[in-house]
């Protein structure tokens, strides 16, 4: 990664068209360098919310917010690992302890009263889950119940990519998506196309 505002901007654009709770989980994302948090500061959390329509303008974001951000967001991927089995060793989450990342979710979205709005464009009718809000109190509840509903949906709708040093997890849109990314889908077949070649080389070892 070039520069540090480079790997910010991308990291606020990481699958832009998942759904808030996902996109939660992906301010943890890796590159050739490694694992990485774009949720360090709370202007990071600041663009995070202003980028995934949560707030407008300049949200008043302070260090017990991004805490609390944190805190929903390794929640978040605790119950995502546990609900996609997903046992890659660099995306585990800095929270282990079940009871507690449910409770961190649970108290999250008990903070703000559910702002579920209807709203129409053209002639359909959707749902908007959040007033955009300067609050982010009220913006991480709304984060927070769209996650329960995202973790306790039928099916397996959410997934962990395991492309090659890959630590996202996406929704799966279409029956045949295997991975977050079409870059993810070509790194993945391109190890196993190494594996192929070299069937004593380490099964572990990046090609890339
Ligand atoms: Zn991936």
């Amino acid at each position: 990664m070039a520069g540090g505002d480079h790997a910010e901007a991308e990291a606020v654009l990481v699958l832009p068209s998942e759904p808030r709770p996902v996109r939660l989980m992906n301010t943890i994302w890796a590159d050739r360098d490694g694992v990485h948090d774009s949720l360090t500061t709370s202007a990071d959390l600041a663009r995070w919310l202003q980028a995934t329509g949560l707030a407008l303008d300049e949200p008043s974001v302070g260090t017990t917010d991004l805490r609390a951000a944190l805190a929903l967001r390794d929640a978040l991927r605790r119950l995502a690992a546990l609900r996609t089995r997903d046992a890659r060793p660099a995306a585990r989450s800095a929270t282990q302890d079940l009871d507690v990342a449910v409770r961190v979710i649970n108290e999250t979205a008990a903070a703000g009263p559910p702002r579920d709005a209807l709203h129409v464009v053209g002639e359909e009718l959707h749902l908007r889950p959040t007033v955009p809000t300067t609050d982010s109190t009220a913006a991480l509840a709304a984060v927070a119940a769209e996650s329960i509903a995202l973790l306790t949906a039928p099916g397996t709708v959410l997934n962990a990519c395991h492309a090659p040093g890959c630590v996202l997890y996406f929704v799966k849109d279409h029956p045949r998506r295997g991975w977050c990314s079409t870059a993810c889908g070509n790194r993945a077949r391109a190890a196993r196309h190494y594996r192929r070649h070299h069937p004593i080389a380490d099964a572990a070892a990046d090609p890339s």
